[in-house]
Order: C-alpha cells, then sequence, then structure tokens
C-alpha cells in the first residue's frame, strides 16, 4: 500500500525485505527514488505518478544495488540522478546480477535504470515548493547517499539506516558509523528506511540511530577485544558474538534470514579488524 507519510511525500512498498521506494510530489514536478527490483514495482510509481497529473520525468537512484535499480522500466526515457559513484558500482554488479537474475550482460544492462544526471558531492533537486538534498552516507555501499527534504523534516535514508533488517555492510562499518553518526545532526521528523518500517518522532528516530551505531560499535569492540586477547580463529570469534546478546529483541528473529545478516555484519568486521593489524 502506498502510503503518505509527511506532505505529498509517499512510501511505497517493494518485495526485498521489507522494501521501500518513495515519491515526492512537489508545485512543478514529481520525483521518484528508487525503483525497486521488478518491472512491475517501477511502474506502480510511475501509474501514481502519472494519475496526479504530473510527467514522468524524473527518479533518483540512491545506490547501485539490484533492488534499487533493475525494476525502472516505466522511467526508461527519464533524467536519472545518481552519484558520480554509482556508474561504477553498477558496472561492477553486473555479472552478479546476471547470475543471480539468470539473464545475459546484455539484458541486464538493458534492464537496468542507467544514471544520465550524476554529481560528485552534494546535489539539490528543485521541484518548485521544495527541495531535495542528496549527500553522501557512504557505509553501506561506497556510492550510497540520502536525501533530506527540510519542509517536512523528512529523511529518505535509504539502505544506511535500515529499520527492518539487520544493517548489510558491504563497504565499511567505519564509514557506516560515522554516516549515521552526521544523520543524528539533522531534525528529523520522519525517516523512511531502505528495508522495515517508517519511523516517525524524533525521539523513536534518534533512538534507532542510536541503537544501530551501538550494535556497530559493540560488535567490533568484541571482536578487537578477542584479537587483542591473542584470538586467532575466525569461526570462534563469529560463534561468539550471538544474536541474543547483541541484536535481543531489536529484530525479529525469525524473518528476513536475520541471524544470517547477523552473521555477515560480524564476518565483515571481523574482516576488517584483521585486514586492520
Ligand atoms: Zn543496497
Amino acid at each position: 500500500m502506498i502510503v503518505e507519510e509527511a506532505r505529498g511525500i509517499f512510501s511505497v512498498p517493494h518485495s526485498a525485505a521489507e522494501g521501500k521506494n518513495v515519491i515526492v510530489l512537489g508545485e512543478n514536478a514529481a520525483i521518484a527514488i528508487d525503483v525497486g527490483t521488478y518491472p512491475e514495482e517501477g511502474r506502480q510509481m510511475a501509474d501514481f505518478i502519472s494519475a496526479r497529473g504530473y510527467n514522468l520525468n524524473r527518479v533518483i537512484i540512491t545506490h547501485g544495488h539490484r533492488d534499487h535499480i533493475l525494476g525502472g522500466e516505466a522511467f526508461h526515457g527519464s533524467d536519472v540522478f545518481a552519484p558520480r559513484k554509482t556508474v561504477a558500482e553498477i558496472q561492477r554488479q553486473i555479472p552478479n546480477l546476471s547470475r543471480q537474475m539468470g539473464l545475459d550482460d546484455a539484458a541486464i544492462t538493458a534492464r537496468i535504470l542507467h544514471p544520465t544526471i550524476t554529481f560528485e558531492n552534494q546535489l539539490w533537486i528543485d521541484l518548485g515548493n521544495r527541495q531535495l538534498h542528496l549527500f553522501p552516507t557512504p557505509g553501506h555501499s561506497p556510492d550510497i547517499v540520502s536525501i533530506y527534504v527540510s519542509d517536512c523534516r523528512l529523511l529518505v535514508a535509504s539502505d544506511t539506516v535500515v529499520t527492518g533488517i539487520v544493517p548489510a555492510i558491504f563497504h565499511s562499518s567505519l564509514e557506516l558509523q560515522a554516516s549515521i553518526n552526521r544523520l543524528k545532526q539533522l531534525d528529523i521528523e520522519t525517516l523512511i528506511s531502505g528495508h522495515g518500517p517508517v519511523l516517525h518522532g524524533q525521539a523513536v528516530i534518534q533512538d534507532w540511530l542510536n541503537w544501530l551505531t551501538t550494535y556497530i560499535g559493540n560488535v567490533r569492540s568484541a571482536i578487537s577485544g578477542m584479537i587483542a586477547a591473542g584470538e586467532r580463529d575466525r569461526g570462534a570469534i563469529l560463534e561468539s558474538i550471538g544474536y541474543d546478546e547483541y541484536i535481543g529483541d531489536r529484530l525479529p528473529q525469525d524473518k528476513h534470514g536475520m541471524p544470517k545478516r547477523h552473521r555477515n555484519a560480524v564476518a565483515k568486521i571481523v574482516d576488517e579488524q584483521f585486514s586492520r593489524r
């Protein structure tokens, strides 16, 4: 169900782990943010925008992962705003995507919504009565951006702040922590996450941002403590960072392969800590 989360800003669910895309309506234009994995997921967004009398000509890609770039058939021909680094990230993903989707590289390349307007650091997009501020929040991936809409104090956090799954750390846990710490400085009344429930209210949002950075920090401290004490067995370290102790009831253990997501996050931080030595 498409839900209006703040005035003229809608969350649009998609199939990947409680995924959320976003539509922002302005005075002069509408813009879609991310397009899901399957053409019908992007099509639903396109239909919603068209039905409200807007031209279908603008879309933002927050980063180059499959569930953000493969559902965009309905937006081909639109201006596609994306970080410059996303172009390389997409190229890097193509062989994996071909394998995962059972398509050859040419077919997957044709299906991807490719950036047409890229930016190096930050970008402002003007919809007439409101501005979108896109800025880097690396960590989950190297290229990812968040989007802040100041008129309603809403943050589109994409996969930098996930609320329904354990954070997936493909790039750097330290950078992810730093990015989330920067987001804590913003005045946020509504937070739309890339995966999981939309959060409303500053206290709820601050609590979740604090929990995320604490989780990552606690896992890292435990690992570096064990390594400092002479532990060299990665498997033993992995085993000792248990789900119950580090996540408990913050996330539902029986959904979205949650224990495996926790192990993946821990394994990434274990790799980081060993490679520091
Ligand atoms: Zn992602």
